[in-house]
């Protein structure tokens, strides 16, 4: 019988066929790059807690290299690994790889899918349709629950007016054991002796890392915020760092979560009516819908697809306050405040992502792979496959239309309607021009003015365009965001 190589993202009974495992703690995955201290934590941890779990029927190596713990060996099978890079050293290694698991529908579901489109360009919607229907989730026999397969539109609220939380209760949080003490003490001898670079605080650990705790994080979320999740999907309030989000993200990313039982799971919920369709239905959609996508994005667009596109000519360094986790001297409070949520967690919501710091980014024109690398290192929830098509793609456009078919760009006013941080904030959203001028909102048409070669033929950025050429004073807000000296925050001006 093979010894079954087990990876960090394969710790839960869906990789378990019963036989023999090997599961390897390697040093030096921990010291590639600057590495959130929370994720690095949540990693060695889950990995240790899996260890003890399987006792007898685990070797357990903690080594500098997975090279220390597997070359020569040829008695290994693996379930295929996330990422292009695993899957090519085990190539070289001959280790015999069976199909990937952990997600809704398997590689093969997805060829097929394509192969079915008769060379129309992949859409998520029309994949989350199939794979709805393919499930039977949310379906009467062939039509969709309550008539429309996607709720989208009714779950665009911003936060409730004047609201500081939105009043749910407190989360539920893991107790820290043992191993979680130990983890912490071997990370501050790996730091000290300059073998990792951590970022962000060590704080206390708030992610589900065995499958008992997932099931707890997972009971918690559908009795107390499942009914929000719909509704303020993509609401933030500065003192709400979670909202109505299910922090399950790291759990189903180590495998400890069968994402499909969990999508049946939260469906139930509404056919038990303790739960509304638009939350139900806009839960769903992310983990069968985005998350299934963005891992077959990942194989579909290939292993150079991270390095190989910058249609916008994007080359700026990731601005020093992203790289370091230090917001002192930022004056913007919505990249503050979002930048305090990742120091403290490793974690902030999508919307906080995508049209907060990566918006901040496309306005600045960082450079896509390396925001890609940060990302995957600052979030506790960073995978190499689930980052490149969310970064690259969705939020840099940095690859002319092959994920989104625009860039998800904005100005100051979108984070005002969806956000209570301009409330704080020495800038006015609406001024874009002089000394209150909103970096986001001038900075949103000084890219656009940038970006115009390139989006020209985009049919979905005629409005925009159509704006920015209306713009009495587009020279001057163009100039001023080129010239302001947003130095004394890292961020440098707008490049021409
Ligand atoms: P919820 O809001 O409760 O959503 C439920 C689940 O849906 C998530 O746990 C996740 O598994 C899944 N999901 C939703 N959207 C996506 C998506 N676009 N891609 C993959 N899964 C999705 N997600 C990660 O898991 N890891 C990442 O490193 C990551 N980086 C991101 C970077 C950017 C720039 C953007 C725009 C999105 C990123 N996402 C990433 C997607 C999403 O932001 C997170 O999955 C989510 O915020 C995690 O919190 P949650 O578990 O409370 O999610």
């Amino acid at each position: 019988m093979p010894v079954r190589w087990i990876f960090a993202e394969q710790l839960g009974s869906q990789f378990d066929d019963g036989g023999r495992m090997l599961l390897v703690e390697a040093r030096a995955a921990f010291g590639r790059r600057p590495m959130h201290r929370q994720k690095a934590h949540l990693y060695l941890s889950a990995i240790r807690h899996r260890a003890a779990q399987l006792g007898d029927r685990v070797e357990f190596r903690q080594v500098e290299r997975f090279g220390d713990a597997v070359d020569g060996r040829d008695d290994l099978e693996a379930v295929a690994p996330v990422s292009w890079a695993a899957r090519a050293a085990l190539r070289r290694r001959g280790i015999r790889m069976l199909p990937s698991r952990g997600f809704v529908t398997s590689e093969a579901d997805f060829a097929d899918w394509m192969a079915g489109r008769g060379g129309r360009r992949p859409r998520m919607e029309d994949f989350y349709r199939w794979t709805r229907e393919r499930t039977g989730i949310l379906m009467r026999g062939p039509e969709p629950e309550g008539g429309r397969f996607n709720l989208d539109r009714e779950n665009r609220q911003p936060p409730p007016k004047s609201a500081v939380t939105l009043g749910l209760p407190e989360p539920w949080w893991p107790e820290e054991d043992e191993i979680d003490r130990e983890v912490r003490r071997d990370l501050d001898r790996w730091q000290a002796d300059g073998r990792v670079q951590l970022i962000g605080d060590d704080g206390p650990r708030r992610f589900a890392v065995t499958e008992a705790e997932a099931e707890l994080a997972i009971a918690d979320f559908i009795a107390t915020r499942l009914g929000d999740f719909g509704p303020y999907e993509d609401a933030v309030l500065t003192h709400d760092w979670v909202m109505a989000h299910s922090l399950l993200s790291v759990p189903l990313n180590l495998g400890l979560i069968d994402p499909l039982a969990l999508a049946e799971r939260v469906a139930a919920e509404h056919a038990a009516g303790r739960a509304p369709l638009q939350s139900v239905e806009g839960f769903v959609r992310q983990v069968i819908g985005w998350r299934d996508w963005m891992w077959h994005l990942y194989w579909h667009l290939g292993p150079g697809y991270r390095r190989s596109h910058n249609r916008l000519q994007a080359t700026r360094p990731v601005p020093r306050p992203f790289a370091t986790l230090d917001t002192s001297g930022v004056d913007a409070a919505c990249i503050r405040h979002t930048l305090d949520d990742v120091r403290a967690h490793g974690w902030a919501h999508h919307i906080q992502r995508l049209m907060v710091l990566g918006n901040w980014a496309l306005q600045r024109a960082v450079d896509p792979a390396e925001l890609t690398d940060w990302f995957a290192g600052a979030f506790v929830d960073g995978t190499p496959w689930v980052m490149p098509a969310n970064v690259v793609g969705m939020s840099q456009h940095a690859d002319g239309g092959l994920v989104a078919t625009k860039p998800y760009a904005a100005g100051g006013a979108y984070v005002s309607k969806m956000t209570d941080y301009c409330g704080g904030c020495r800038f006015d959203p609406k001024v874009r021009l002089g000394p209150d001028a909103c970096p986001v909102t001038a900075g949103y048409w000084a890219f656009l003015d940038r970006a115009e070669p390139h989006l020209r033929g985009n049919h979905r950025m005629a409005q925009p365009l159509a704006g920015l050429r209306r713009l009495s004073d587009r020279d001057a807000v163009v100039a001023q965001e080129r010239a302001r000296d947003l130095d004394s925050e890292g961020f440098g001006p707008v490049p021409s």
